[in-house]
């Protein structure tokens, strides 16, 4: 008998779905008694997934089934079970139809004439556009109801007030109204800073030991204040639609569900302003006050992080996504609510709120002590560094490349003798015009090509200069380095190490620093180390 895949999909677990789910098992079960196939228990997939992504775990395990050549015919209740988007329905079909698999479709006529294909990607197209409609109808209807002073996002008001929801002729409203205990909060965090000229570090510090509660049972943590400073709702001006949902950059590894779970700030043209729709617990001036003496604070801290003790400050460390330098700085864990030292992207600091830069934030002791481990252990290799110098010295002969650009600079003389010599020929009248022509042109290529390698030549020895000159500095120093390293015990003994390594670290999105500016590439054997 052969044998049948049959593939449900739902898209939640709710009571409708399920109700959907056991009519499609019964209709795609019936279509296949109908056409003689015999659906083991094993290939029934039942899968609870939105029909938008293609990539989902049953239908892949369904899909390489087909190609596998395993199933005779593929079995589903409608195009849209299978996929939302037209161009995967196809992209499945063409799959059944190389594996010699039928693709049957219970609501659909059995039919495989171009008729039919278009009825499938038609009601695909169907399905998508409905959705569109959809998304964009509630879009819309909210940011209607918004512009008519209205806030529509029931779920969650700000840390600070509650949502209130009421009947006014007939309509459902929501409405926020002040929390007075998380109110009081909010407003001491302004005055510590706007009027007693707190950091936020220290507002956190402060909170946290006289155990106020924090939002969602944790410790208060600086971007958390941050979030609540940037909030003009707490001074009565609440906008709407000032964020914008997209799928995040970092995506968890492993295949899942891509929601829309990243935030990022749209233009300002497209805020909405609700007039009246959060009732204010500070005064602007306040709120002004209060972000005058953030930006204080900060050119404040540049100055005093000079004086801390950061192995890696002075640009010593850079960001590999943009290139800033990684500056020093302070977090406190949540957990626990105790500082700890990092280093973050320069070009996302400034801005307290919004991160121009995606470069997350790194452990200080963390990417320190794994440089220094990892520089002590290379220091450790003397010999194979000294060895990596010769040889580079060996590979590199500058005096064999400055030989070669002699020799090619005669050939390339050669060649515009031999040029002149036909334009003589010519003007003699000894060749017509034709070969003159076609000499020419051959000279001229030869010239050309000549050229670019003399200089392409000229420009390796410059380079090569350059690292001889830094490798010879090594070699001289090697042993002090080592020395230095070896024993370096407090923060200025190994400052100085690093500045006589001429340290250069670069670190990666997924935290992995790259060491250069020690040693040479060949001998350098662990030049980048993960760090998580
Ligand atoms: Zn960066």
């Amino acid at each position: 008998m052969k044998s049948a895949i049959i593939y449900v999909r739902v898209s939640t677990t709710g009571q409708a779905d399920r109700g959907t789910e056991k009519s499609q098992i019964e209709g795609c079960q019936r279509k296949a008694k109908e056409l003689g196939y015999e659906v083991p228990p094993e290939w029934l997939f039942r899968e609870t997934w939105t029909g938008a992504d293609f990539e989902r775990p049953l239908l892949s395990e369904a899909r390489q089934l087909i190609r596998e050549k395993r199933a005779d015919a593929l079995i589903v209740y409608s195009t849209d079970r299978l996929a939302r988007n037209p161009l995967h329905v196809g992209l499945i079909a063409e799959e059944c139809d190389k594996a010699a698999c039928q693709l049957v479709i219970v609501t659909e006529p059995d039919d495989s004439s171009p008729e039919g294909q278009l009825i499938r990607y038609v009601r695909g197209w169907g399905g998508q556009f409905e959705r569109l409609k959809i998304s964009e109808r509630t879009q819309r209807g909210k940011r209607f109801l918004a512009r008519h002073g209205q806030i529509t996002s029931g779920g969650k008001a700000p840390y600070g007030y509650n949502v209130v929801h009421t009947t006014v002729d007939g309509r459902k409203k929501i409405s926020w109204v002040i929390n007075p205990k998380e109110a009081e909060i909010i407003k001491r965090m302004f005055e510590l800073i706007g009027n007693h000229g707190y950091t936020i570090y220290r507002v956190a510090l402060e909170f946290n030991q006289q155990e106020i509660p924090a939002p969602r049972s944790q410790k208060w943590s600086e971007s958390i204040i941050r979030t609540y400073l940037s909030n003009t709702a707490y001074c009565g001006e609440l906008y709407l639609f000032k964020y914008k949902a997209i799928e995040p950059k970092k995506p968890q590894a492993g295949m899942r569900r891509i929601k829309k779970s990243s935030q990022v700030l749209r233009d300002k043209s497209e805020w909405i302003l609700i007039p009246n729709g959060a009732p204010p617990i500070i005064s602007r001036e306040l709120y002004d006050k209060a972000h005058k003496q953030l930006e204080i604070n900060s050119r404040k801290a540049s100055r005093n992080r000079i004086h801390n003790q950061y192995l890696f400050s002075g640009g010593i460390l850079r960001c590999g996504i943009c290139g800033h330098a990684m500056t020093s700085g302070y977090q406190i864990r949540r957990a626990t609510g105790q500082e700890y030292r990092i280093y973050r992207c320069a070009s996302n600091c400034h801005s307290p709120i919004y991160h121009r830069c995606t470069m997350s934030v790194i452990n200080a002791d963390d990417v320190e002590n794994a440089v220094w481990n990892e520089l002590a252990q290379s220091l450790k290799k003397r010999e194979i560094i000294k060895q990596g110098i010769s040889n580079f010295r060996e590979t590199n002969n500058l005096s064999k490349i400055e030989t070669e650009i002699v020799l090619k600079q005669k050939q390339l003389d050669g060649f515009k003798q031999e040029r002149v010599v036909y334009l003589r020929q010519l003007g003699k009248g000894l060749i017509d015009e034709t070969t003159w022509v076609k000499e020419a042109r051959r000279c001229d290529t030869r010239i050309d090509s000549l050229q670019h390698d003399i200089d392409d030549m000229r420009r390796r020895i410059e380079t090569l200069k350059q690292q001889a000159l830094h490798y010879d500095h090594l070699e001289n120093t090697l042993d002090d380095l080592a020395y230095t390293v070896e024993h370096a015990e407090t923060f200025e003994q190994k400052r100085r190490a690093l500045v006589m390594i001429n340290l250069n670290a670069v670190l990666t999105q997924d935290h992995v620093v790259k060491l250069n500016g020690i040693v040479p590439d060949k001998v350098q054997q662990t030049g980048a180390l993960l760090l998580i």
